[in-house]
């Protein structure tokens, strides 16, 4: 079995192999567009029936995916269809796929049709959250928007691109999607790697963080009042969240408009709405955690500044707080979840693909209620 590879380096296959060789139980491949897609462990599972798929075994399903008269087929359609991409069509049979996407009106035409066609959000250029992981076309990109060419180093790009701030929000806020998920290039030199941060190091780093806080609070408190602190501090915490996404990492309208600035916001949050499907930017890089943490541990400090303990044990609360919401982040971006998550992971690329300027609620919607920055729930979608 082929597992899942950056898509450089997938293999492409003709429409007469996938007949000949992917069509039946034993190895089933389908097409969409000009992706190939190997769907033979997930059969047992279609929630529309092995045999549905099975009828287009070694064939294209854009038709058919897109009719809610056979079944509706949710963003997880979609997703379980991208972690099981094994390669794309060769050249030729992908000319004529793409042809016939052009001349028809469903799904086919919105996978591939997106950059020029008529996108539901004009500001995101996008009509749902299967068009974030749309590849991009880096070259025609970087010639129409005239931004930021993927092919090199991003930073130094925006650094002395003199974007005026109008333009850079505009063009930053419309999510690219670099190489099948990859890490676009952000330095081009030897800081390209302390750029990037794994999801795992937040539990990894953080965690021990937590529980020696906790122990040294524990000194002074009962373990009443201790658990007490670290409740308040993660509900505190879901407030926080709630502040930094909409007021700081969204500053947009306040933002100065120079390219310090401008830089700043890019690689604050802007870099995860440009490439929101890059695993190793979604995470909070440890250094810019500590930043942003310093202010809140004297905040603890003045607020409870009857009792160090009592700030302590309500730090910790919060930092467990970020610690959750972090990786609830991730995974909304890249695991398959529980029901309740996927409504969640729904809301979340909502405000990637549709409005970013509500929705800043990640771990929940509550703040967005109570602030009325809620996202409308999506028209029933069909495709
Ligand atoms: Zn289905
Ligand atoms: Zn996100
Ligand atoms: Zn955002």
């Amino acid at each position: 079995m082929i597992t899942t590879m950056p898509s450089a380096n997938l293999p492409t296959f003709t429409l007469a192999e996938l007949a000949k060789n992917h069509s039946s139980k034993k190895s089933c491949y389908v097409t969409l567009g000009t992706k190939v897609y190997d769907l033979t462990d997930f059969l047992p599972d279609h929630p529309g029936g092995d045999d549905l798929i099975l009828d287009y075994a070694g064939k294209d399903i854009s038709d058919i995916i897109a009719d809610p008269q056979s079944h509706v087929h949710s963003d997880a359609a979609y997703e379980i269809l991208d972690d099981s991409l094994v390669g794309f069509l060769s050249p030729e049979d992908a000319k004529l796929a793409n042809g016939s996407a052009n001349g028809s009106t469903n799904g086919a035409a919105k996978t591939s049709a997106v950059p020029n066609g008529n996108p539901t959000y004009e500001a995101t250029g996008m009509s749902t959250a299967e068009d974030l992981s749309v590849e991009t076309d880096i070259t025609n990109d970087f010639k129409t928007h005239k931004f930021i060419d993927l092919d090199k180093p991003m930073f130094m790009q925006v650094w002395r691109g003199r974007f005026s701030k109008e333009f850079y929000l505009k063009q930053v806020h419309r999510p690219r999607h670099y190489k099948g998920g990859d890490s676009a290039p952000l330095f081009g030199n030897f800081l390209e790697p302390l750029s990037k941060t794994a999801w795992y190091v937040i539990p990894i780093i953080w965690l021990p963080c937590v529980a020696y806080g906790l122990w040294m609070a524990g000194q002074g408190l009962t373990p009443e009042k201790l658990a007490l602190c670290f409740a308040s501090g993660i509900a505190i915490w879901t407030l926080v969240e709630y502040v930094l996404h909409r007021f700081l990492f969204h500053l947009d309208e306040y933002l100065p408009d120079n390219n310090v600035a401008i830089t700043l916001h890019f690689l604050l949050h802007g870099i995860h709405h440009y490439l929101p499907m890059d695993r190793y930017r979604l995470v909070m890089p440890p250094t810019l955690f500590i930043a942003l943490a310093t202010p809140f541990w004297k905040l603890a400090h003045t607020l409870f500044a009857h009792n160090w303990y009592v700030g302590t044990g309500v730090f910790c609360g919060g930092i467990f707080g970020y610690i959750c919401y972090d990786l609830t982040h991730y995974f909304l971006h890249h695991k398959k979840l529980p029901s309740y998550y996927q409504e969640l992971k729904k809301y979340h690329l909502q405000h990637h693909f549709a409005d970013y300027e509500n929705g800043f609620g990640v771990t929940s919607r509550f703040w967005d209620r109570i602030f009325g920055t809620e996202l409308p729930p999506l028209p029933q979608k069909t495709a």
